[in-house]
């Protein structure tokens, strides 16, 4: 069994973070097997050094430990940037400057439908002096949704919620399509690479068995699954653990004080006090 806490660094952690913490790690260590930490912070626009080293203090202020080395996905745009271009290569994704907005309006994109995966590519060039470099590209690239659902029609696209309920992915795939909704963004034009690409993909990497992460992200999950079927990759199971919703955060700003941990740390409270004020 292996599961991973994943936090974006684009802020210090707060209250709901040491939650989602508490649920990855406690999950590891009681189904006896292990929790990784994942640094997300792909987004150069909002991820910040800074709030990268706030999570190792804080994680292990809380009293959490975890296996070195930590997979930074910063470092890692090209190993995105591949998976895009190997949908690219078999059709299942395009180039899209419009935004949702302008093709709910029904603009028509005025860039070629297709991309070559290495022009897509070039994007990602490594510079010799720059080993973390912050890509973007001209335009975003979409997922075919309706071909990679018809490319994938012979399969089941189903997860399983908590070890128990099956879910199937597909039913809401195939309402997105009908509704005429934007496709989904495989690619962010600012990042070149895009969220739902690099946890697919480092999941897979780092044979995740189990993924535990907030309620926030159920409605992601079907994408998910049809991105692991597209390349082949395993599905986990997923535990989907409800978020924090006591109100000692409001009662804590309401005394002044910041529910961002090193600010309760710092107003001396205990990592024991933190975590049993972490809790759904
Ligand atoms: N990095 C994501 C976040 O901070 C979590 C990703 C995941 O657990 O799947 O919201």
């Amino acid at each position: 069994m292996l599961t991973r806490f994943a936090p974006s660094p684009t802020g210090h952690l707060h209250l709901g973070h040491a939650l989602a913490a508490k649920e990855a790690f406690g999950f590891g260590a009681a189904e006896k097997g292990r929790c990784l930490l994942r640094i997300e912070d792909i987004d150069h626009t909002r991820c910040k050094p800074d709030y990268t080293l706030g999570i190792y203090k804080d994680l292990n202020w809380l009293g959490f430990d975890w296996p070195i080395p930590t997979r930074v996905q910063s470092r890692h745009y090209l190993d995105y940037a591949k998976v895009i271009a190997a949908l690219l290569e078999r059709g299942l994704a395009y180039p899209c400057e419009l935004t949702r907005r302008e093709l709910k309006d029904g603009q028509r994109s005025k860039t070629n439908n297709t991309l070559s995966p290495l022009e897509f590519l070039a994007h990602f060039k490594m510079e010799d002096d720059a080993p973390h470099p912050k890509p973007s590209l001209p335009y975003a690239i979409r997922l075919n949704l309706a071909k990679a659902l018809e490319t994938t029609a012979a399969l089941a696209l189903t997860f399983i919620e908590k070890e128990k309920a099956e879910i199937d992915a597909k039913t809401a795939l195939m309402a997105w399509v009908r509704s005429g909704q934007a496709d989904p963004i495989i690619a962010r034009k600012d990042i070149g690479v895009s969220y739902h690409i690099a946890v697919t993909h480092d999941d897979h990497l780092q044979s995740i068995t189990h993924v535990v992460r907030g309620m926030d992200l159920y409605e992601e999950t079907p994408l998910h699954i049809l991105i692991q079927t597209l390349m082949g990759w395993p599905t986990p199971i997923y535990h989907h653990h409800a978020l924090l919703t006591r109100d000692d955060g409001e009662k804590l700003s309401k005394r002044g004080l910041d529910t961002s941990l090193h600010s309760l740390r710092e107003n001396g409270l205990t990592a024991a006090q933190v975590l049993a004020m972490a809790s759904p």
